[in-house]
């Protein structure tokens, strides 16, 4: 017998619900899952790639995210990592800032950042390996724009999405939602003078045209777009203090309470 050398890792994103998308990295033959929000599209998806789960990964306890868990569990007894500081009864390995996570059954190990404020105890996941940067962030960083703050502070927030924006340009984003044309929607109403937001809003609106993901995209094209890494923008601040939603002269943590909040009901 030849030992075949594994075959390179691949992600795949297996959608779910109306926009999750649910992320399987697999070599092959073993298969981890972040976020499994419902069992039966991951078990599907591994049946059809004839993958064996050997771990589950969850970034918060919200029910998009862990629903799938007891279901999986059921199916293969596997670890599941998981956020220290978010209530979630399956965990088996708590993490928090700065633990790695040997992936069970994959050549993969994940470095844990806390990125508090979607929820309190939001954790990521990034995978350090040159030429091959991944980031799983969850509900915290979106293509395009970030998720509600529903129990951390806006300052976590901002902090949260700052870690994440100082991760290598060509780290890819691989965030739980298909929200892309609506976050950059609003992103082109706020700076509708960026040119590579143009670009992006041309590029994504095809993909989805075609059926396409437009996610996972990359910490270049988020910092360069996305107007919740870019509050600070001259433009963005004109465009807040022109709708009379800021203060001319308040501190760039203003202007990004000003746009979250102008986001949620855009
Ligand atoms: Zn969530
Ligand atoms: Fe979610």
């Amino acid at each position: 017998m030849i030992n075949l050398p594994p075959h390179p890792l691949r992600v795949l994103a297996v959608p779910a619900f109306k926009d999750n998308y649910l992320w399987l990295v697999h070599d092959g033959v073993n298969a981890a899952v972040i976020d499994p929000g419902d069992s039966a599209p991951i078990l599907a998806a591994l049946a059809a790639h004839q993958l064996t789960l050997t771990a589950i990964l969850l970034t918060h306890h919200h029910a998009d995210h862990i629903g799938g868990v007891p279901g999986l569990l059921s199916h293969a007894h596997v670890p599941v990592f998981g956020p220290r500081n978010d209530a979630i009864a399956a965990v088996t390995t708590p993490l928090g800032e700065g633990d790695l996570v040997a992936v069970p059954g994959l050549a993969l190990t994940l470095r844990v950042l806390d990125v508090p404020g979607h929820t309190s105890g939001h954790i990521a996941y990034v995978r350090e390996t040159p030429g091959a940067h991944w980031l799983f962030c969850g509900d915290t960083l979106f293509a395009g724009g970030c998720g509600r703050i529903f129990e951390g502070t806006p300052q976590q927030m901002a902090a949260s999405l700052a870690k994440l924006a100082a991760l290598p340009e060509d780290t890819n984003v691989y965030c739980a939602h298909e929200y892309t044309l609506a976050n950059l929607r609003f992103a082109s109403a706020v700076e509708p003078g960026n040119g590579q937001l143009r670009e992006r809003i041309e590029r994504d609106g095809a993909k989805r045209a075609a059926g396409l993901a437009t996610v996972p995209s990359t910490i270049g094209v988020e910092t360069a777009t996305n107007p919740f890494l870019r509050y600070r923008q001259p433009e963005i601040v004109a465009s807040l203090v022109a709708a009379g939603r800021l203060d001319a002269g308040a501190a760039p943590l203003a202007a990004f309470i000003a746009l979250r909040e102008w986001k949620n009901t855009y």
